[in-house]
């Protein structure tokens, strides 16, 4: 069965069961992301982003379903997910939402923050009423995280005071917590969790190409204050790094529900069309074009899902595989909703159809958590390592 439901323009949405489902996703969390999301995402007015309350209604909303909890051990409400089960859902939710985010902050705290820190936020981030960000990349450049320069200072009172810039923080204006890569004084990189609505603290919007129901910002820290118990208890750039390869994993699924959903509006759309008086869908041509764009989404999607569980089993090669399945999906995802828009002729560039969206925040994903040349250049080291250890 495929469940759909009519937006404010008209057209429907689809949680892609038309396609074969890959091995270790869920159908059940696809359609439970996709349904509450297209209940209760608010309609986009005039191409501005959620506003905060917008976006806190949503997030509560999500809140039952695991979204926020994700994989979080622990005494909490909902029972904890498996990643495939999260990816399964944040699948459904890309369907309307892509890219929705607020989910890793807390497992970062869950992970690795101080009791304390806990008791403060996780409760929070976890009900919806706190939004949380990660703050990596900074203005000269976000694809070596090793060279960063923002810094953490002791304070006199065994707090500390961060000074830098970070940029393109997804959440940037809206977020209540950001955590933070800086180094402290010896030089060591620490992950820290910075409350945004401090002084000493400058949010820039960024006018962003897609994702347009989204805020991304630089987010400029002059002495901001951190305090003890928000330095997370790790080696930062180990932590920023292991998250990497799940929010890869989880992005690659959700560029391919975008795939998915720009394909599904072009058969409906053409459907609906003549030519040499047949609909466009019996015509030979466009079968092949739908097919092959399938073929590649759904080859996209089924490796997203295999980055998943190799997650999941803890694989060595996990993370490699994870860049790879990022960079395909996001590429595929791009390139299919590009060639939809041709396809559909003139309504393909109506901006009141959804295709301009799809490719869009498509074309987004493939910079977000890693440009394409960064994940294919780990996962192409990964390959000639694997092949030159067999001779
Ligand atoms: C939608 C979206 C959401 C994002 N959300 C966040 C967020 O929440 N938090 C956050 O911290 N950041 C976020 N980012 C930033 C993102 O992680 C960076 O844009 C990305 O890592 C690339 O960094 P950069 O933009 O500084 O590019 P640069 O590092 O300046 O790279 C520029 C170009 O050089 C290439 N390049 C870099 N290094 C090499 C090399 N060694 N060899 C060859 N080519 C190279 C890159 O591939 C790229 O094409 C987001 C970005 C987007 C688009």
């Amino acid at each position: 069965m495929t469940t759909s439901a009519v937006t404010a323009h008209g057209y429907e949405l689809t949680s892609h069961d038309f396609a074969p489902s890959p091995p270790g996703r869920e159908r059940e969390f696809v359609e439970t992301g996709h349904n509450l999301v297209n209940a209760e995402a608010p309609k986009i007015e005039n191409g501005k982003p959620w506003t905060r309350t917008q976006l806190g209604e949503l997030f509560s909303s999500l809140a039952s379903t695991g979204y926020l909890r994700s994989t979080i051990d622990g005494p909490f409400e909902p029972a904890r997910l498996t990643l495939a089960q999260h990816a399964s859902l944040l699948e459904g939710v890309a369907s309307r939402a892509p890219f929705l985010s607020n989910h890793s902050a807390q497992r970062y705290i869950a992970e690795s923050g101080t009791d304390r820190a806990k008791a403060m936020y996780l409760s929070s981030l976890l009900s919806g009423s706190m939004i949380g960000a990660i703050a990596v990349t900074e203005p000269a450049g976000g694809s070596d995280a090793r060279r960063t320069q923002t810094n953490l200072t002791p304070n006199t009172d065994g707090s500390y005071l961060i000074a830098g810039t970070k940029t393109w923080v997804t959440h940037g204006l809206t977020a209540d917590l950001g955590i933070v890569l800086a180094s402290d004084h010896t030089g060591q990189p620490r992950r820290v969790i910075v409350e945004l609505d401090q002084p000493g603290i400058t949010r820039t919007p960024i006018a962003s190409h897609g994702l347009r129901h989204l805020t991304f910002a630089s987010i400029a820290f002059h002495d901001a204050k951190v305090e003890p118990w928000n330095v997370l208890d790790e080696d930062g750039l180990e932590g920023a790094k292991k998250g990497f390869a799940t929010a890869r994993a989880l992005v690659a699924v959700q560029a391919a529900s975008i795939g998915l959903s720009s394909l599904y509006h072009a058969v409906h759309h053409l459907s609906t069309r003549q030519a040499r008086g047949r609909a466009l869908t019996s015509s030979e041509v466009i079968r092949i074009e739908i097919g092959r764009m399938a073929s590649q989404l759904c080859a996209a999607r089924a490796f997203a899902y295999h980055a998943v569980a190799a997650i999941d089993e803890n694989r060595p090669d996990s993370s490699a595989i994870a860049c790879a399945a990022k960079s395909l999906a996001a590429r595929t995802a791009t390139e299919t909703s590009t060639r939809v828009m041709q396809i559909c002729g003139g309504y393909g560039f109506d901006d009141l159809a959804p295709f301009s969206n799809y490719r869009d925040d498509a074309e987004m994903l493939t910079t977000a958590d890693g440009t394409e040349i960064i994940n294919e250049m780990v996962w192409g080291k990964h390959i000639i390592d694997r092949i030159l250890d067999q001779r």
